[in-house]
């Protein structure tokens, strides 16, 4: 088949994340074939799926580090910092900053991302325009727009919170969501359980945050099947305190990682990763699946593992480098210490990119 090329090395191979010698086979945007026999090739090393951020606001990519202050007079709408900032800010600026953090996720491993987009049907067009396929857009009405029109341009609704939203309006929204067939992801229990049970009224394709989930509010998560979105390093900018991750993962709630505001933390799934890892899950496997698969399911994606007919989003790292050397567990490794300097190789939808900053 044209196109059709190899990679091998240790593969970070399906669901499992099992560390095995092999080869993947790529055909086009595809891996067309994964076999566990010696294979030479020109692109050799510790070969992982590319991560899933499943959580972001690229357009706020415009203002970055702000000073610490509380959540609300950072990102609540629409007095919120982020709002005045957004509101004054041109579709051009805007855009630029979008470019700029996609392009932090591609040298950082990320191959797609869920975004929550501001700016109506507008900025769901805007967004789409800057990222293509790359990431999923979840849009919201702005002043004068109509759910169907957000719809129209986006994949799905995020919903800032139940909160923000007059009585029935939060139900009315999910209802068109899924009559469209598009997705419906809304931020819950982030400064305080208020939002929580009527954002799993409407039973929504997933949760964000959930920072303040006590066990009743896990148990029903587990029980309805509602996977949660993770973002502990906004949690910990935002000074709201950190998910009980730990429990959620216990209980059987299905997670996935975000990194959130571009405006509060870099769209970096490495630092990510480590931080929900050491400070919260102690689960290496569960925190990397948390990065890839779990994600892409949230999306409907066919990415997130090495199996045939996934896409051919990978990342190749360097068996060689410094960070590998004397590893006991390479998806520990991977999960606890790894960067985007590590990285030899990005393969997105079957393109390679390779690391120009390393030396091989
Ligand atoms: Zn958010």
């Amino acid at each position: 088949m044209s196109g059709e090329y190899v990679v091998s090395g240790t593969l970070i191979y399906g669901e499992e994340l099992e560390a095995r010698e092999g080869y993947v086979a790529i055909a086009g945007s595809k891996i067309s074939e994964v076999g566990f026999e010696r294979c030479d090739s020109d692109i050799r090393g510790i070969v992982c799926p590319a991560f899933v951020n499943s959580h972001t606001h690229l357009g706020d990519s415009i203002v970055k580090d702000p000073p610490f202050m509380p959540l609300v007079e950072l990102v609540a709408p629409p007095g919120g910092l982020k709002h005045r900032i957004l509101s004054a800010a041109g579709a051009g600026a805007i855009a630029g900053g979008m470019r700029s953090s996609l392009e932090v996720m591609r040298r950082t491993g990320t191959c797609h991302c869920i975004d929550f987009r501001e700016g109506g049907a507008e900025g769901a067009r805007l967004l789409r325009e800057v990222a293509g396929p790359r990431a999923t857009i979840l849009g919201r009405p702005a002043p004068g727009d109509s759910v169907e029109a957000v719809l129209a341009a986006a994949d799905g609704i995020g919903i800032s919170s139940t909160r923000d939203l007059p009585p029935g309006a939060a139900e009315d929204i999910a209802e068109k969501t899924k009559k469209a067939g598009k997705i419906i992801g809304i931020h819950a229990g982030e400064l305080n359980r208020d939002d929580i049970d009527t954002a799993m009224d409407i039973m929504p394709d997933f949760l964000v945050h959930m920072a303040q989930a006590v066990a009743s509010d896990i148990r029903r998560a587990a029980d309805r099947g509602i996977p949660v979105v993770a973002c502990p390093r906004s949690n910990a900018m935002t000074g709201v305190g950190l998910p009980p991750l730990k429990k959620m993962h216990d209980a059987g709630v299905t997670l996935a990682l975000g990194t959130d505001n571009v405006m509060l933390d870099s769209p970096d799934m490495f630092r990510e990763m480590e931080w929900t890892d050491k400070l919260l899950v102690h689960d290496d496997a569960s925190v990397l699946r948390m990065a890839t698969l779990n994600g892409a399911r949230l999306a409907g994606l066919k990415k997130g593992a090495i199996l045939p007919g996934m896409d051919a989003d990978l990342i190749v790292f360097d068996a060689k480098s410094d960070t590998f050397k004397s590893s006991q567990n390479l998806i520990s490794t991977v999960v606890r210490r790894a960067g985007p300097g590590d990285i030899g190789y990005f393969i997105h939808e079957g393109k390679v990119c390779r690391n120009s900053s390393r030396k091989f």
